[in-house]
């Protein structure tokens, strides 16, 4: 049973820079809500229109105003949802009728996770947790969507834990991103979503951005 409610999806940039690889996070998110009707919202952004620039995402989705700001009064946090690793309680099927919105912390993971989703915890948000484990911005975001969107309990859905991504290798001619690199692979520290052709769902782009950062570390060896 799914819920027909349209959701806002909410990620309140808590970075002072913008890192390639949220870029592709938020992307993704932005066009997983398109493509399911909910609306997105990248909000605590220091200059909208450059960030407009950078993701190509349309003006209406890019707020410059806090997410405190935007919920203004406590009345009206209560119907948003922080997504928070540190909440008593899982999500479910029925957040879906409790909540208007869904709030992630724009924070790239770490190790060990430095609870940053503290900033927005502290501002009075009810809080679920997607399970014990850390996942990136945009897993947290699409596993709330299979929640609360389709329904489904969070022991239903199915992982790719830290998987091994393989590099692509360098076209025969040499050209393409300059690096090679056979029989190479990354593991990730997280877990993923399965797709339905059993691959982590990942933003696109990222292996690329992977084989990039791999060759700038390279060259700062060199
Ligand atoms: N290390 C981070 C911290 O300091 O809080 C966690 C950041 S996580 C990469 C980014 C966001 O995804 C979090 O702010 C939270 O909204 C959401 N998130 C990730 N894992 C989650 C979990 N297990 N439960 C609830 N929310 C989660």
């Amino acid at each position: 049973m799914g819920s027909s409610r349209k959701h806002t999806f909410i990620v309140e940039h808590l970075d002072s820079e913008l890192e390639e690889w949220q870029a592709l996070e938020y992307k993704i998110i932005h066009q997983e809500c398109h493509d399911t009707g909910s609306q997105f919202i990248l909000s605590g952004l220091a200059d909208p229109a450059s960030v407009k620039k950078m993701l190509g995402l349309p003006r209406e989705a890019l707020q410059q105003q806090s997410v405190e700001t935007i919920y203004a009064t406590t009345e009206a946090r209560q119907k948003v949802c922080l997504l928070d690793p540190k909440a008593e309680k899982d999500i479910g099927p029925e957040d879906a009728a409790r909540f208007d919105a869904f709030l992630f912390g724009g924070i790239l993971g770490d190790d060990p996770p430095r609870d940053r989703t503290s900033e927005l915890r502290s501002k009075g948000f009810p809080g679920r947790r997607l399970g014990p484990e850390q996942m990136t911005t945009d897993t947290a975001a699409r596993v709330t969507r299979i929640v609360v969107q389709q329904g489904r309990h969070l022991d239903e859905i199915e992982y790719v834990d830290r998987p091994d991504i393989a590099l692509p290798l360098a076209p025969a001619d040499g050209a393409g991103d300059g690096g090679a690199h056979p029989n190479e692979s990354v593991s990730m520290p997280f877990k993923y979503v399965k797709g339905a052709d059993g691959r982590p769902v990942m933003p696109e782009g990222m292996i690329q951005l992977l084989v990039s950062d791999m060759d700038k570390g390279i060259d700062d060896l060199l």
